[in-house]
């Protein structure tokens, strides 16, 4: 897709899912409609500095294209940052904000033919909720899917209650939120590479896709690679 011009996107929508993660809907009145592919992000050009090109933060669209010109972003607050800062304390409904997009290729390439082992923390759900819900809104054909959703503990896991639901609706889909500090029933301790090793114990054909910090994706990106599979096989989107 060709780089897209610079359009306004008007905040309609701003809702807190935990204490220090909100999701913001943005609108785009030039358009009726606003296609993406799930797994693709769009550029802000916040008014944090004179340079352009440090005024710009990419988020991942957290909605799935549904024909209209709205998208949602989930946006975790970095309090030693300068853009969430200003998303957070700023900006309210009604707010402009340029932005550029759709862009990216970290997308789910058709037909489906083996297992998908989609592995994130954090905001970096944010794709792979787009991808689930399409997936689901219009019945591709899949085989296993697998959600590895990594938090601190059960009161940060983001679109919780979304997931269940899907978990049901979706046949094949398998949601496993791994906690890191909090030891509950019904979710997996620790980190998420546990989770994606155990699920892929008998190395069936898979794909992997990665979301969130440098750190997680590095070591995921290695210990696939010693489970058997090939770097073709991995694809990751890192947000920091
Ligand atoms: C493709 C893509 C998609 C993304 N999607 C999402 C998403 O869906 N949700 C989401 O929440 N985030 C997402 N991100 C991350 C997002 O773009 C921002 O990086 C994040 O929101 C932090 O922005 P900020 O302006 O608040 O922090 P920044 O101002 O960028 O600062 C980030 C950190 O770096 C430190 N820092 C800054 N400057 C310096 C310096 N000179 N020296 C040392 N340290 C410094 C700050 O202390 C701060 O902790 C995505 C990133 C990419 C690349």
């Amino acid at each position: 897709m060709a780089l897209q011009p610079w359009r306004t996107g008007k905040v309609i929508r701003i809702e807190n899912e935990t204490p220090d993660t909100r999701r913001f809907w943005f609108e785009v009145p030039e358009l009726d409609a606003f296609p993406f592919l799930p797994g693709q992000f769009v550029t802000l050009d916040l008014p944090i500095h004179e340079k352009p090109n440090k005024r710009w933060r990419s988020y991942s669209i957290s909605s799935w294209p549904d024909g209209s010109n709205v998208f949602e972003l989930i946006i975790v607050l970095d309090q030693q940052g300068l853009g969430t800062p200003y998303l957070f304390e700023q900006a309210s409904v009604g707010t402009e904000i340029p932005f550029r997009g759709p862009q990216g290729v970290f997308t789910l390439k058709e037909p489906i033919e083996e297992d998908v082992v989609l592995v994130c923390t954090g905001t970096g759900i944010a794709p792979f909720r787009s991808m689930i819900q399409h997936l689901h809104r219009n019945g591709i054909p899949h085989k296993d899917l697998h959600l590895v959703f990594g938090c601190r503990n059960q009161s940060s896991l983001l679109y919780y209650d979304e997931m269940r639901s899907l978990e049901k609706a979706v046949p094949g889909f398998h949601y496993h939120p791994v906690l890191s500090r909090e030891e509950k029933e019904g979710f997996d301790h620790g980190y998420v590479h546990a989770v994606y090793e155990r699920i892929c114990a008998n190395r069936q054909p898979a794909r992997f896709y990665l979301c969130g910090w440098k750190g997680m994706i590095d070591e995921a990106r290695q210990r696939i690679q010693q489970l058997g599979y090939e770097k073709k096989d991995i694809h990751f989107e890192i947000y920091g």
